[in-house]
């Protein structure tokens, strides 16, 4: 923390992390330049359209937690200003269990209790129904969970029901429910957190994702995920900051000049930027840092939808496939454990249900982009054509002659997924492991984003609160390297 507000601030990284705490600064009176390695800003917010004319998102694609996030409530209408707009599609998500058997999550927690069998929803209502106004809580509980887990609490109570909760292991959250259809919808939603799932703390990143679903759904930003970096982008220019693209940092002697630093790296690219200047102690703890599983994704140019089996699967933005939570909590482990599934947990994203625009005339057919990704194993080596084959593979067995609708595809192993973001090492989409130790210690237990070096922050999302699109990280960050530009966090 520096003693007095800094004048100027470089920021290495342009993911929604080093936007937002660039954003922050800036807005607080910084002048802010970021640094970005790729060709284009935005990191995880990337998208780019194919020769068809369809356009797909490298890496996120949905925005659960966005909306509920403290920098959305600060910096939502200004973005809506440079035309961000984000879109539901009918349904949220469903859980595929077979040809016959899904599970839909819906914005209202009425409604998707009234599609549980027999008595869970009852269940799901007593365990997410609100409290008052289902957005006034999910803020509360994002106020509270997405910044580092050592601070004193504004809504205590809620804290810690919260935090009991989020401290389970996802198969006692599932274990509540007795259809297979619940028990797999809530397995599939707590699979995000890319651990196994009987691990105490795999129910964290779920709740939150079920929370704040059930406040603003899950959406898709409009136009594609670029529109929201280049909304961030709009915003910071206006606030006088700049941004240089095409430039990698490999030594902190690059960015000499600002009285801060943040890096919106991962741990092991700030580690070699900063060199021996980080202090024994930190450098210690990012050792130990460590690595989850990794994606492998698919993003196809589809012809007239996806031929679901279920027909809330045919409206919903996003699709979760690999069967019952039992099966779904056996992949989860094996690629835990180093083992490529059978039926590797697989998320499928149809943005055109929650922005028509996004569908394509060309040729007089009907084109749609679809984005898939299955869990793997940390580093698993499969190439293009085996990604291809297994996310394509779960695709049609719960849509029968998906195949037939294929019009292009473009499948990135883990090796790809990395080259596509430098933070995604091994194909981790995360940022580092969610085990338990590394919910609460993101990198470090104390002051998690400080380097040890002066003036210089870790913001991305190898810091506390962690992966997903929710900007703090990079809000938290700047808050720390000048406090009160968070706006009282
Ligand atoms: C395939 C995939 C699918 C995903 N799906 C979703 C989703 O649907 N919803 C969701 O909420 N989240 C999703 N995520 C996760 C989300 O994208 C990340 O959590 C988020 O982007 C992290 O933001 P960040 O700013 O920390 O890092 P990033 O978005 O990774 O940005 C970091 C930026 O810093 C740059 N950089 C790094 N090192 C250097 C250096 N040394 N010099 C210069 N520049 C550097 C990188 O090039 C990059 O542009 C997905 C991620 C992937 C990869």
């Amino acid at each position: 923390m520096l003693s007095r507000p800094p004048h100027a601030a470089t920021v290495v990284g342009s993911g929604p992390n080093g936007l937002a705490a660039a954003l922050v600064l800036a807005r607080a009176g910084v002048k802010v330049t970021v640094v970005e390695a790729a060709d284009t800003a935005g990191g995880g917010l990337r998208s780019s359209t194919d020769t068809h004319g369809v356009r797909h998102d490298h890496c996120a694609t949905t925005f659960p937690l966005a909306q509920a996030s403290p920098f959305f409530g600060e910096f939502g209408q200004a973005l809506a200003g440079h035309g961000l707009e984000l879109a539901t599609a009918p349904v949220d998500a469903v859980h595929v269990l077979d040809t016959t058997r899904s599970a839909t999550l819906h914005t209202s927690v009425v409604d998707t209790a009234a599609g549980l069998p027999g008595t869970d929803g009852r269940i799901w209502q007593a365990f997410f129904g609100p409290l008052g106004d289902p957005a006034d809580r999910a803020a509360k509980v994002t106020d509270e969970f997405l910044r580092p887990i050592l601070h004193v609490p504004r809504h205590p109570l809620l804290f810690a029901g919260f935090g009991v909760q989020a401290g389970l292991p996802a198969s006692w959250s599932w274990g509540r429910f007795r259809s297979p259809e619940a028990r797999a919808l809530l397995a599939g939603i707590m699979a995000h957190a890319f651990t196994p799932l009987n691990l105490p703390g795999s129910s964290a990143a779920g709740t939150l994702l079920t929370v704040a679903g059930h406040a603003h759904g899950w959406p898709v930003a409009v136009g594609g995920s670029q529109s929201m970096a280049d909304a961030m982008l709009a915003e910071l220019a206006a606030l006088g900051g700049s941004v240089v693209t095409g430039m990698q940092v490999t030594d902190v002697s690059q960015v000499s000049g600002a009285d801060v630093l943040l890096l919106d790296t991962s741990v092991e690219d700030a580690a070699r930027i900063l060199g021996d200047r980080v202090p024994d102690r930190v450098a210690r703890s990012w050792r130990r840092f460590h690595r989850g599983p990794a994606v492998a994704k698919v993003d196809y140019t589809i012809e007239d939808g996806i031929p679901w089996s279920s027909p809330d699967a045919r409206r919903a933005a996003t699709v979760h496939l690999s069967g019952t939570a039992d099966q779904v909590a056996a992949a989860e482990k094996d690629c835990w454990q180093g083992r490529l599934p059978r039926r590797p947990f697989t998320l499928v994203g149809q943005p055109w249900l929650a922005d028509p625009g996004r569908t394509v005339v060309y040729d007089n057919r009907q084109l749609n982009p679809v984005w898939a990704y299955a869990h793997v194993p940390a580093g698993w080596t499969g190439t293009a054509q085996d990604t291809f084959d297994l996310v394509t593979a779960q695709i049609e067995d719960a849509a029968p002659g998906f195949r037939d609708h294929v019009v292009d595809w473009s499948a990135s192993d883990p090796a790809r997924v990395e080259a596509t973001g430098r933070n995604n090492i091994g194909g981790d989409i995360s940022g580092g492991a969610n085990d338990l130790v590394q919910l609460l210690a993101r990198p470090r237990l104390l002051r998690p984003y400080d380097t040890g070096v002066p003036g210089v922050f870790l913001c991305s999302s190898s810091t506390a609160p962690g992966g997903g699109v929710h900007f703090m990280c990079g809000m938290n960050a700047a808050d720390r390297c000048c406090p009160g530009a968070g706006a009282g966090r």
